[in-house]
């Protein structure tokens, strides 16, 4: 939702309600404020709407706006984790993954990753496109068809940053608001290497967990070399 007036006299705020995806890097770099809500059920909106303010904590996210020091409030946010299926489907499981529970694999996974959710929130990742990422490098070498439109150089964002779109729908005559695992049976995927990489170098700045099917369930770990700056 776009909160804006006619008269362009207040800056305007998005409010995102984050069912399975979080807010787009593109949209957060855009400078624009936002609020973002994670939502498991509608019922959890009853909480804000009762008490009539919005403050920044786990059920409340906010970015872009000017930060008073000592009032954010992030404790108890969890961990997020990418699955990626044997039919190369890829997903972040809504319900967010914690220290407790993340060796628990998905029985048709071929590979998951577990990171650290404060971490994002110092250097912003998307999850699922660094899942994405980090799997497309994982098996770049191994013939293992990873692809997603996420990771395709001509997946765009439109001027609102409200949908993605494939360019090349005119041209080839493909769907324009595809599916992202369209990219599974498309001839024109193109990996966006600049994409790639750049999740490639963040994951130097986050403690991650990497298991690939054949490892016991534990996986490997990789801690963050820094803080992220
Ligand atoms: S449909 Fe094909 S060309 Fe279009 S964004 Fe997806 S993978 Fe790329």
């Amino acid at each position: 939702m776009l909160l804006t007036d006619l008269q362009n006299a207040h800056e305007p705020i998005f409010i995102e309600i984050c069912v399975s995806h979080e807010c787009e890097k593109e949209k957060l770099e855009s400078g624009i404020r936002i609020i973002e809500i994670p939502l498991k059920h509608e019922y959890a909106l009853d909480r804000i709407i009762q008490k009539g303010v919005i403050c920044e904590n786990i059920n409340a996210l906010l970015y872009n706006f000017k930060h008073k020091v000592g009032v954010t409030l992030t404790e108890g946010l969890e961990l997020d984790k990418f699955v990626l299926l044997e039919s190369r489907h890829g997903f972040c499981p809504s319900n967010r993954s914690n220290c407790k529970i993340y060796t628990q694999r998905h029985p048709s996974s071929i590979f998951e990753i577990t990171f650290d959710y404060q971490a994002n929130r110092t250097r912003w990742v998307n999850p699922f496109v660094f899942g994405w990422a980090i799997a497309y490098e994982t098996y770049k070498n191994d013939n293992v068809n990873v692809r997603n439109c996420f990771l395709c150089k001509f997946y765009k964002q439109n001027i609102y940053y409200t949908e993605w779109f494939c360019c090349l729908y005119k041209k080839f005559g493909l769907e324009k608001y595809c599916k992202s695992n369209r990219a599974i049976k498309c001839q024109y995927f193109s990996p966006n290497l600049p994409l790639i990489k750049e999740n490639i170098e963040d994951s130097r700045y986050i403690s991650y967990n990497i298991w690939k099917k054949g490892m016991d369930d534990k996986g490997i770990n990789h801690n963050k070399e820094k803080a992220a700056e």
